[in-house]
């Protein structure tokens, strides 16, 4: 008896299910002997679905970079500056300078392109040339510079990114390459590359790049330079090949191509020491002008009262960056220069309660929810500005104080009952007495009537 060779049933390559498998349905076999059940192809179909979709997300939209220019609506420097006000408090001159900066930026870009457009791309205009005026902010932490920047870019309805000088470094080195910082706008554009293109970056604590030293020739600290001069060609305009998903760059990938020319960057930094550049020129000048007997008459308070007075009045020069350790190319292509001075107890009574989204604001509104009004006393206001002048990071201290003495109203509070209103004095902040709170009156008599 020979053997019978029962016919091969033919099965899914991918599920291996059989074809008489109720679940098979119909099965598609390939010339080279693998077939694939219904089943297996309706699930291919679904998984390359979910990858297209992904693919999507992360490829850039395009727009015309006309259209996003032409769309943005570019506020009167006035109007900018009455803007502001709402949100910052004091800080009149950079306000002012900033409102300026912003508005003749954009003005210049929305120009320029109605320009190109009505005489052609390439051909040239024998008009005066605008160059783009990058921003430098100098002050000390907590005064309103990163608050400035995105305030400005939230008027504007422009992207916004925020990135730390630190972080970066020259290519080659540990570090963040320059072009992630792009990307990070082009991120905060939801991909949309046009937009970023138009964007606003923010790079902190720019100072921290600067040579450590003005003699160069002795001591050279080359660091601070070569990120410097990396951070100098996305500021000047460049056509930058961006990593969509960031990290080092390497040959196999693809990029994503942004312009950086028209991309406004606001570098701020708290420039300590700077003070003394400037005192040092100021004071070259005193003594320069004055004859020997005045040099006499001076008692050495008097003269750094005058200093001090001069410091204040003078306004930084590019010079004195450049003394400070930026790269003379890096100093002017941050042309437009602004000051940011420390916040006076005034000033932090004022942020405490004036701006719109200011921190008592918040949580008067959080302890609403509770059914509980919050009151601050004036003293309270000014013992808590009074605290975080003392502590020296500005209005950044308010936050952590109001926080610490928050904490516990918000942990005891909701749990007591009928408490209608909390108040807090200046013994309260100074950890002197408990908040006074303030019982829902009527409530309680109409509880004890019913007793
Ligand atoms: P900087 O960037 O100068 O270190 P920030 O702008 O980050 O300081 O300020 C920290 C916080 O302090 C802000 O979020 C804001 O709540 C508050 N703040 C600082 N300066 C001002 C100001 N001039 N007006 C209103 N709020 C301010």
């Amino acid at each position: 008896m020979t053997k019978g060779h029962d016919p091969v049933e033919p099965v899914c390559s991918f599920c291996g299910r059989k074809a008489g498998d109720p679940a098979v349905g119909q099965l598609i076999s390939s010339p080279k002997g693998t077939a694939i059940c219904q089943g297996c192809v309706k699930l291919c179909a679904d998984l390359y679905q979910k990858e297209s979709k992904g693919k999507a997300k992360a490829k850039p939209k395009t727009t015309d970079l006309k259209t996003t220019v032409d769309s943005l609506i570019v506020p009167k420097p006035k109007q900018i500056k009455t803007d502001l006000d709402k949100y910052v408090i004091g800080q009149e001159r950079a306000k002012r300078v900033l409102s300026v900066a912003v508005h003749n930026h954009y003005k210049r870009l929305q120009t320029q392109f109605k320009k190109a457009a009505e005489h052609g791309l390439h051909e040239d205009f024998d008009d005066v040339e605008i160059e783009k005026s990058n921003v430098l902010m100098i002050g000390p932490t907590g005064t309103g510079k990163t608050l400035l920047a995105q305030t400005l870019a939230r008027l504007l309805h422009v992207p916004f990114c925020i990135c730390d000088a630190t972080t970066i470094t020259e290519a080659g080195y540990v570090g963040e390459d320059v072009e992630n910082i792009i990307l990070r706008l082009v991120q905060a554009a939801d991909y949309n590359i046009e937009k970023a293109q138009i964007g606003i970056i923010y790079i902190d604590e720019i100072d921290k790049v600067a040579r450590r030293t003005e003699n160069v020739s002795i001591t050279r600290d080359v660091s601070g330079e070569g990120v410097q001069q990396a951070l100098l060609k996305i500021l000047e305009g460049t056509s930058a090949n961006i990593p969509p998903k960031g990290g080092r760059k390497h040959p196999q990938q693809e990029y994503l191509k942004v312009d950086t020319s028209n991309i406004l960057f606001i570098c701020a930094g708290a420039f300590i020491g700077l003070d003394n550049v400037v005192k040092r020129r100021v004071g070259k000048q005193v003594l320069g002008f004055s004859n020997n007997t005045e040099k006499k008459k001076r008692t050495p308070r008097q003269t750094k009262t005058e200093l001090d007075r001069a410091v204040k009045m003078v306004e930084y020069e590019p010079e004195d960056l450049i003394k400070f350790g930026l790269i003379p190319e890096f100093a002017g292509r941050l042309p437009v220069l602004s000051h940011l001075y420390p916040l006076k107890e005034s000033d932090l009574v004022r942020i405490l309660s004036e701006p719109k989204n200011a921190l008592i604001k918040q949580y008067q509104k959080l302890m609403a929810m509770e059914g509980v009004e919050l009151c601050f006393t004036n003293d309270s206001l000014k013992a808590l500005a009074h605290e975080a002048v003392a502590k020296g990071t500005g209005a950044r201290g308010l936050r952590s104080l109001l926080e610490e003495i928050m904490l516990e109203i918000m942990y005891n509070v909701p749990s007591v009952k009928n408490v209608d209103k909390c108040t807090i004095t200046a013994k309260v902040v100074r950890g002197e007495a408990e908040p006074t709170l303030q019982k829902k009156i009527k409530q309680i008599k109409r509880q004890n009537k019913k007793k």
